[in-house]
């Protein structure tokens, strides 16, 4: 029997069985543009499963990834639509994680006992490398790269994918004993580990906060596929937890516990304001360690780690934690955090012109999310923001923009919003509502002097001017990349 998020008693759900992959029938629902569903695709066709692949979008909008897979053959492709009759003879069936649990089509496969699984169950169960995983609402794929910086400056063979946009399962069979892989595991991937309870030698939490709901349904579900991260975990493993996360510091757990901490132990301060408090007055900060013996560890992060941002000396806390238990020594540590450079779309630095220096934080689709970047300066900012009207409020984004900015570019649906929120909190910043972004990012320009920031932060989604928060960020270095080559004619 098995209990389900709400509690209740059910079957233990059948998971495929993976010693003889050939010959099988293999459904892969949903083939999507992130790289998973292709790697599923390959991985199962040349291991000699006979594949389907049901997706609901068409053709066109899949021709990319079609493209990149069109030398498989005999593999089924029904795109278009789901149609039960793509699933009712699969042995098993594996799910793209956008696929949400409450699916009509995941609803019937369960109820007739089909075998569900993702492209990440699947390398989970072959992999034999020793695992780091990492989760939180934020900070996952920075966390999670910034470990494998400092494995790398360590000397250890190790192997970076997940979430953060690369399957290994394509390199499932290099991966040794020995060798250290990195996943960054999202609450989608950890729905489904939980039915071959995943077990990570190293997890890591950075922090909960409500997302997702429409995927999970509620919070308690959506806590509940997060945490099983620690949940198939023994005393012989460790786990990293934010201790000033009050929710994350009492998620139950049987590993070795440590917990970072930005400020003083027993200080349970909002983690950006504890870091900053303790910082200032000591330049470092620390990390708790539990159960072995207790010690305190004290690094000088805000030396050694060249990320903007009070959450990014966060995650390269959760880093140093992981790496350390991972055998990485100081030296290590410390070339892996300074030689680590922002990932792409993450306020990271696109380029630098005539003064002025240009960021690009298009991942930022929250209000939470820009006010932290606009707290990363304390240089002038003009700030591009704005986007996608998802019915949030948006009085905090508006007033902080007020307060910090020097002059506000504003783009896509919610600009009159943000607009008139801005100026009843400061009548006098200068603010323009651009028709199109590459007179939004001209407006912007124009107003910075020599010294300013130029910030891409929008707080909003994308999908009204933008394919995606990475259309959105790509076009904003090309718009950069232009301007550098009129520097040499003045702007
Ligand atoms: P994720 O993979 O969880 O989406 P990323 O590392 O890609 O997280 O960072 C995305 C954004 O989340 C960042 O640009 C920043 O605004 C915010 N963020 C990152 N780390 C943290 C953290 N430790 N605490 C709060 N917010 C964070």
């Amino acid at each position: 029997m098995w209990v389900s998020e709400s509690g209740a008693m059910k079957e233990q759900p059948r998971n495929p069985d993976l010693t003889t992959i050939a010959g099988q029938r293999v459904t892969v629902m949903g083939l999507g543009g992130f790289g998973g569903g292709a790697a599923a695709v390959r991985f199962l066709a040349e291991r000699g499963a006979v594949v389907r692949v049901s997706d609901q979008r068409s053709t066109e909008h899949l021709k990319d990834t079609l493209a990149e897979l069109n030398d498989l053959k005999g593999v089924d492709w029904q795109l278009g639509e789901h149609h039960w009759s793509h699933f009712s003879d699969a042995d098993f069936v594996v799910l793209n994680p956008a696929v949400p649990p409450c699916h009509p089509i995941v609803l019937q496969l369960e109820a007739v006992g089909i075998p569900l699984t993702s492209e990440m169950n699947l390398f989970w169960e072959l992999n034999r490398g020793r695992v780091i995983a990492v989760t939180g609402s934020n900070g996952k794929s920075t966390t999670t790269a910034l470990i494998h910086s400092i494995m790398q400056a360590s000397g250890q063979r190790c192997w970076l994918g997940g979430n953060i946009g690369c399957s290994l399962l394509p390199h499932v069979d290099e991966i040794a004993v020995a060798d250290w892989v990195i996943l960054e595991a999202s609450s989608f991937q950890l729905h489904l580990l939980d039915r071959i309870k995943a077990r990570p030698d190293i997890a890591v939490v950075t922090n909960f906060a409500p997302n997702h709901l429409d995927w999970h349904g509620t919070l308690d579900e959506y806590r509940h596929a997060k945490q099983t991260i620690l949940r198939w975990q023994m005393s012989d493993d460790f786990c990293i937890l934010n201790g000033d996360d009050t929710d994350v510091a009492a998620w139950p757990h049987s590993a070795n516990t440590t917990f970072v901490y930005s400020g003083p132990p027993g200080e349970l301060l909002s983690m950006h304001d504890a870091m900053q408090a303790w910082l200032d007055e000591f330049g470092t900060a620390h990390i708790l360690r539990r159960n072995q013996q207790p010690n305190i560890l004290e690094f000088p992060i805000n030396d050694w780690c060249t990320l903007r941002g009070r959450h990014n000396l966060s995650n390269a806390l959760f880093s140093i934690a992981a790496a350390q238990l991972a055998g990485s020594t100081e030296v290590a540590i410390r070339q892996g955090l300074e030689k680590f450079e922002a990932l792409p779309h993450r306020l990271q630095l696109v380029g630098e012109l005539e003064g002025r220096r240009f960021y690009n934080d298009s991942i930022s689709t929250t209000p939470e999310s820009t006010i932290a970047a606009l707290d990363s300066f304390d240089e002038p900012v003009v700030i591009l923001a704005g986007g996608y009207d998802k019915q949030i409020d948006l009085t905090n984004l508006s007033k902080k923009i007020a307060a910090r900015a020097k002059a506000a570019s504003l783009l896509g649906q919610t600009a009159p919003t943000l607009k008139s929120g801005i100026a009843t909190a400061n009548a006098h910043l200068p603010i323009e509502s651009c028709p199109d972004f590459g007179q939004a990012f001209a407006w912007a320009v124009e107003q910075s002097s020599p010294g300013d920031i130029i910030l891409l932060s929008p707080g909003c989604a994308s999908y009204d001017w933008f394919k995606s928060f990475v259309d959105r960020g790509d076009q904003f270095c090309r718009l950069v990349k232009q301007l550098r080559n009129r520097e040499s004619i003045g702007f």
